[in-house]
């Protein structure tokens, strides 16, 4: 199978008024975790590599993203990837422009932290090019707590703000800020359903949610029948991975071989992956 596409997933997501997952990768053992947890739940995903992924990898996007790209194209689901939050305008230029070469097929432009109409500008001019690329485009508004952004508790998005933002911009999918929150290591976070379902009325584009990880799946399951179609997952899949690598190292102090402890980490996220699938997309 080669690499799905970010657009068909989600246009599939939303046809079937249902939700696609989306997995932050920073090391390969996540992105393999990931590929057997969706082969396993039998649904499609998003492989989403972050600007702080890249950065992690001393700023070189190539390597995470071929290693994504071989793992997506041997999957036997439809996996697509994802450039998330990039910031950085070399970022930006750089990974929209070899998007082409690991299979990238979308990106969120993240500008939430300017101000509104910096916001607008920054997400129209990076979204146009991304758009000549080929690529679906993710934008942020509100700021979701964590990063201080559109997803910090107490921010929530505007319906009408979002409905004119998204006209100005033309933006594919818009992450919203709803009462989750980035990086949290319980779940935690209670969410704002009736504004879900208010923005999802108001707003032409899908909608994504990001600091899912701070979010109970049976809460994750309502978001979506609101009207959430992209649901970003990424410190749940850091918080399990830690927990089996510290587990083997703790049981047994003379272990050196990194095998031994990632391969639990490895296990863990897959787990976590197929666990969330299977509750968060149950009809
Ligand atoms: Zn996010």
């Amino acid at each position: 199978m080669t690499l799905a596409r970010t657009r068909d997933l989600v246009d599939a997501a939303v046809a079937s008024r249902s939700a696609v997952l989306a997995f932050n990768v920073i090391t390969l053992e996540h992105a393999e975790g990931v590929v057997t947890g969706l082969e396993r739940a039998g649904v499609p995903g998003l492989l989403q590599v972050s600007e702080n992924a890249v950065r992690y990898r001393h700023g070189h996007h190539e390597p995470l993203l071929a290693a994504c790209q071989e793992l997506g194209a041997a999957a036997t689901v439809p996996v697509a990837l994802h450039l998330d939050h990039v910031q950085d305008a070399a970022l930006l230029r750089l990974g929209i422009a070899t998007a082409w070469r690991y299979g990238v097929s979308s990106v969120m432009v993240d500008a939430a932290h300017l101000a509104y109409d910096e916001n607008v500008a920054a997400t129209a001019t990076w979204g146009r090019d991304a758009h000549a690329a080929g690529l679906w485009v993710e934008a942020e508004l509100g700021e979701v707590g964590g990063k201080d952004g559109a997803h910090a508790p107490g921010v929530r998005t505007d319906p009408d703000e979002a409905a004119r933002f998204v006209a100005a911009t033309g933006v594919d999918g818009l992450a919203v800020a709803v009462g989750s929150s980035h990086a949290m290591v319980t779940a935690t976070a209670s969410l704002d359903l009736d504004l879900v379902a208010r923005l999802a009325a108001s707003v032409p584009v899908p909608l994504v949610l990001h600091g899912s990880s701070g979010v109970p799946h049976d809460v994750l399951q309502e978001a979506v029948r609101a009207g959430i179609r992209k649901v970003n997952v990424g410190t749940a899949l850091n918080v399990v991975l830690t927990e089996q690598v510290r587990r083997v190292l703790r049981d047994d102090e003379r272990v050196t071989d990194p095998r031994r402890y990632l391969a639990a980490g490895r296990d863990a996220v897959a787990d976590a992956v197929a666990a969330t699938c299977a509750v968060v997309l149950a009809a």
